[in-house]
């Protein structure tokens, strides 16, 4: 995942992607740090003309961030998600039918950086839960294959209050494996991105 400021020509660019199977689960947290970014390296007292590339829910959340800052922002795409698009040649990733808030598994080297990220979105979603924005939001119980409860719990940042369970189960081939049920935050992308 990168997430980083980088300056060419006295242009400012912000990386913000990479973020594998945890997009929609970090995505907040990401447009919240890249922006928190921006703040430090843009004169704020001015109104700088911003282009986000990606119309994904990573780059529209960044956008609604920019222009909270009062920042002219132009999103360049070469595709826009249509809401209910049912090609699936059509849809972008962040389309997906269950967008699970796991903060686990992801291939993310700086585990401070991780865990802000996981942390600010968690509460940006309860937050929506408990607005009762985008009413799609649910929670839902999601398995983690082949972990024990006390493995799992190492890898899920400390704030995130849940419980969990192991259950056996079997996939019609008669060989039970250990599962893990959860209780998390589903969140419906499509209405975000509408
Ligand atoms: C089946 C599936 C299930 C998933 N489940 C989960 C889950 O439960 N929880 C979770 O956290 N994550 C999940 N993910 C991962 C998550 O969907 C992605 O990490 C996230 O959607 C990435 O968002 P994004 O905004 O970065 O990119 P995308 O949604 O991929 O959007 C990329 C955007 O960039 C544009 N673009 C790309 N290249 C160019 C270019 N060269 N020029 C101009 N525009 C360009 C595209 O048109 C598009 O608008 C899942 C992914 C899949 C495929």
């Amino acid at each position: 995942m990168r997430l980083e400021h980088e300056e060419i020509n006295g242009k400012h660019i912000f990386h913000n992607y990479g973020h594998g199977s945890g997009g929609i689960a970090l995505a907040y947290g990401s447009a919240f740090l890249a922006t928190k970014k921006f703040d430090n390296k843009i004169d704020q007292t001015k109104q700088n003309s911003c282009a986000v590339v990606g119309s994904g829910l990573i780059a529209l959340l960044t956008a609604v961030e920019l222009t909270k800052k009062g920042q002219t922002v132009t999103v360049y795409a070469d595709r826009f998600p249509k809401y209910g698009e049912n090609d699936n040649s059509k849809r972008i990733a962040s389309q997906v039918d269950e967008g699970l808030y796991l903060p686990f598994g992801y291939d993310i080297a700086d585990q401070l950086q991780y865990d802000l990220l996981s942390k600010i979105s968690h509460d940006y979603y309860k937050q929506c839960l408990k607005a009762n924005r985008y009413q799609s939001f649910k929670t839902t119980f999601v398995y983690e294959r082949d972990a024990s409860v006390a493995q799992l719990k190492k890898k899920i940042p400390g704030f995130i209050n849940n419980t969990y369970r192991t259950e056996k189960v079997s996939f019609g081939n008669g060989i039970p494996e250990n599962f893990i049920r959860m209780k998390t935050i589903k969140i419906d992308t499509e209405m975000f991105l509408e």
